[in-house]
């Protein structure tokens, strides 16, 4: 067991979580093959979560609907319902926070516990556990898996190897012996760049790495934290249902993934420090148009100058096929100088607090900044 042992955190991740969801309304799907995705209008689009059935034929999210069909002809399709998963989340997360209040939500279907200060309240960890796993099951209705690690890093893997609905604790001191033979690049966090870095130095084995440089395994690998506390960017892009020549309706497109983006960013009480907009056409062409050193909050801003940028990258008179918003580098939003701190300023900033907290309420579509 743990005993004695400083640190110990579980990482919740919930199974093949859309499809999940959609069996507790659909019961009639289980154990079929099903996916949830597709697209908008006549595309076809992408998969966004495979059931466990359909996973066996090779179709994973990110395959394309038309080549899920090929390899499974009998694919059932449901079409993503993100407020009913987002809705689900909550009520998975806040069950999470009735065990500990040391909760990191890391997406919609995955959280890291730390476990430490509950030890006493709920008993060894694999005890907590399997409370956690019952209690999701029971009050969720859907499945999800477990790790139990000393360092987050390595619960993240254990849940993977706990799938599909298990509980996988590795022990203390044993991490290391039992990652040997793991690739690094599969470690969580380990980018390409340090993949191809490694491998330069033809270190390719979590083994290679222990041997060739212990410290760097220790101490910058196996004990750093899971992600950052917050996104490096939010971005929200869209195929059309078809492609458009009109460029009015296109800009109303764009407004409304500006309005999206900016109220995502400032839900997390973020700030961005620049903003890029890109442009496909139905040829595929894409071009992007870049500002940074700027300073964004509030959905008029972000119009303002996703319009200007949007009007230099769209260099060709081509029908358009996507655009897409990206906001990028995010800070912490301390509310220091919103617009500078005239009473202009203090008023924007509290028109936005409300129509933040309406939207919230009643969803996006609600209430918005006119033009
Ligand atoms: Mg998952």
């Amino acid at each position: 067991m743990l005993n004695g042992i400083d640190s110990v955190f579980a990482h919740v991740d919930m199974d093949s979580f859309f499809v999940s969801v959609e069996l507790v309304r659909h019961p009639e799907l289980q154990g079929k093959r099903v996916v949830v995705g597709g697209g908008r209008g006549s595309r076809l689009g992408v998969v966004a979560a495979a059931s466990y059935e359909a996973r066996a034929f090779g179709v994973r999210s990110g395959t394309s609907i038309l080549e899920a069909k090929r390899r499974c002809p009998d694919l059932m399709i449901v079409r993503p319902d993100h407020l009913l998963y987002e809705t689900v989340s909550r009520n998975v997360m806040a069950i999470l926070r009735e065990i500990t209040p040391d909760v990191q939500v890391l997406s919609v279907d995955e959280a890291v516990l730390d476990l430490r200060g509950v030890l006493r309240l709920w008993g060894p960890p694999m005890a907590i556990a399997d409370r956690i796993h019952r209690k999701i099951q029971r009050e969720a209705g859907v499945p999800c898996s477990i790790g139990v690690a000393r360092f987050p890093i390595v619960a993240k893997l254990a849940s993977k190897l706990a799938k599909r609905n298990g509980i996988c604790m590795l022990m203390p001191r044993e991490e290391t012996a039992f990652l040997r033979d793991h690739r690094i690049s599969m470690m969580p966090g380990v980018g390409r760049m340090t993949t191809a870095y490694l491998n330069y130095l033809d270190v390719r084995t979590v083994g290679e790495l222990v041997e060739r440089a212990p410290l760097f395994w220790e101490r910058l690998l196996l004990t750093r934290p899971v992600e950052n506390p917050f996104p490096k960017s939010v971005s929200s892009e869209l195929t059309l249902d078809r492609d458009m020549v009109d460029r009015h309706g296109v800009r109303a497109v764009l407004r409304n993934l500006c309005r999206k983006v900016a109220s995502r960013m400032r839900r997390k009480s973020l700030k961005a420090g620049g903003i890029s907009v890109r442009v496909r056409y139905g040829d595929f062409q894409s071009f992007e148009q870049h500002q940074t050193r700027i300073e964004l909050r509030y959905d008029f801003e972000v119009i303002r100058l996703a319009e200007k940028l949007f009007k230099l990258a769209d260099c060709l008179s081509l029908p358009i096929r996507l655009v897409g918003v990206r906001l990028a580098p995010l800070s912490v939003d301390e509310g220091s100088r919103p617009l500078g701190a005239g009473p202009r300023g203090q008023t924007v900033a509290a028109a936005y607090r409300t129509i933040d907290k309406v939207q919230k309420k009643y969803g996006r579509g609600s209430l918005f900044q006119g033009r």
